[in-house]
């Protein structure tokens, strides 16, 4: 499949990037390429400017901020992140979800920014344009009907990164950049639950960085994913879990699902069953019932939505019992 025409637009800086994210209109921002490129071959998307923002050299690499946390590029790739003994020993719930991303040449090539911002999946839209004509369009593209629940108007797409939930686990912030300069979001807040408009970015505002606050360096983390080809698919249903102990006793614990709704999510409820008490297989299998209900998949992918939800239930369980008990 061909690439539509566009215009390919190159800037070095960060405040040039935004300037040209302003000045037009019918833009898409490419980092990596390993999710932009095979859409525009697909014509899901045929802007009239692409933006390619891997000259940016201020956006690449991982650096600690005494006192605050540490802060990572939006332009590190996946497998800076995976090989990171700073990551490794300080956020391994990150490293854990990085190293599971597609395949090893795509992580060399993949970025962290490109993972948090990646579009969401479904069967009815990751296809060709040919097959898409002929089996309909849909809410997401050119259509006005959500193949997945026909009677609804909400598009059900399917949001299916690895690091997100990892991040969520972590608290991290994001910073934006746009033309009144930059802020800060809670990616917790970053994420919209809609498959059709899936992040809270204006239409001139990209991400620059991503922040980890030193709070939760150093929580035990476990990632844990369902995919089709383990070499290089992504995820069907995922859960990340982060936790502090002491003194055999839970401090603090985040679960996180992704991959089951249109946006990756905290799983509320998981503080309350968990802190103050060491973990037990009962424990573990409530959050794991807790995981359970928040997924809400959808005939989204080739495996069934029950699927889905039953592994996202085992995952969580086995996962709180990996990092609560070693
Ligand atoms: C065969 C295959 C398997 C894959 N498997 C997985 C998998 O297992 N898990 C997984 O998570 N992903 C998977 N992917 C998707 C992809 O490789 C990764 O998500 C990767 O991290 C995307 O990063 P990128 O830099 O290549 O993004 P790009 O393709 O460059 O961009 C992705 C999206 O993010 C936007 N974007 C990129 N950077 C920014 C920014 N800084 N600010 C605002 N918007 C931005 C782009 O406009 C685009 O919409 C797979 C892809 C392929 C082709």
């Amino acid at each position: 499949m061909s690439l539509p025409d566009f215009k390919l637009l190159r800037p070095r800086s960060l405040a040039e990037a935004v300037e040209l994210l302003g000045k037009h209109v019918d833009v898409q921002i490419v980092a990596g390429g390993t999710d932009l490129i095979p859409s525009l071959k697909q014509r899901l998307f045929i802007p009239a400017y692409v933006i390619d923002i891997r000259r940016i050299a201020e956006l690449r690499g991982i650096r600690v901020i005494p006192g605050q946390g540490t802060e990572i590029g939006a332009l590190t790739t996946l497998t800076e992140i995976e090989h990171s003994d700073l990551i490794r020993r300080d956020y391994p719930v990150l490293q854990e979800a990085a190293k599971t991303v597609a395949s090893p040449i795509l992580r060399n090539m993949g970025t962290l920014g490109g993972n948090i911002c990646l579009d969401t999946r479904c069967l009815w839209y990751n296809q060709s344009l040919t097959w898409r004509t002929s089996c309909g369009f849909c809410i997401k593209k050119d259509g006005d009907l959500c193949h997945v629940a026909p009677g609804g108007t909400k598009c059900w797409a399917v949001f299916s990164g690895d690091t997100p939930p990892a991040l969520l686990c972590l608290d991290a912030e994001l910073e934006i950049a746009g033309p009144a300069g930059t802020r800060r979001l809670a990616l917790r807040d970053f994420y919209t639950n809609l498959g059709d408009a899936r992040m809270k970015l204006a239409r001139n505002e990209m991400v620059s960085r991503v922040f980890l606050p030193e709070r939760t360096a150093g929580y035990r983390g476990v990632y844990r994913k369902l995919r089709l080809r383990g070499s290089i698919d992504y995820p069907l249903a995922g859960v990340a879990v982060a936790l502090k102990r002491s003194n055999g006793h839970v401090e603090d614990a985040r679960v996180a699902i992704t991959a089951v709704n249109p946006a990756p999510l905290v799983v509320r409820g998981v503080e309350k069953e968990m802190v103050g008490k060491s973990v037990t297989e009962e424990i573990a299998a409530a959050v794991g019932e807790l995981a359970a209900r928040t997924a809400k998949p959808l005939t989204t992918s080739a495996l069934t939505p029950e699927y889905r939800r039953e592994m996202i239930r085992v995952f969580a369980k086995r996962a709180v019992l990996e990092a609560g008990t070693k």
